[in-house]
């Protein structure tokens, strides 16, 4: 029978093969949601899904992308929001 905190959906199940060959469920925490662009609200290409303490381990560049607004707008609406922005500073 599983634990009161296992039954609540906030763990997902992973089912392992012990060396004896049992298979036995183990319990893990779900992954957070994907990023997703502020504009668009399109997922966000080269920002890891990973628990907060994983993220703490990684390294800056590889938790998004190294560009203006990386990790906040998708590329497209990067490229138009730096146009426009370029277009009203010149008036
Ligand atoms: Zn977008």
């Amino acid at each position: 029978m599983p634990a009161g905190k296992h039954k609540s959906g906030h763990y997902r199940k992973i089912f392992v093969r012990t060396p004896g060959g049992r298979v036995t469920v183990h319990y893990r925490e779900r992954k957070p949601q994907r990023a997703i662009c502020s504009t668009c609200l399109k997922p966000l290409l080269g920002v890891p899904r990973e628990r907060p303490a994983q993220m703490r381990n990684m390294p800056k560049t590889a938790k998004r992308p190294e560009r203006p607004y990386g990790g906040v707008l998708c590329s497209a609406c990067m490229r138009s929001f730096l146009r426009e922005k370029a277009r009203r500073e010149g008036q």
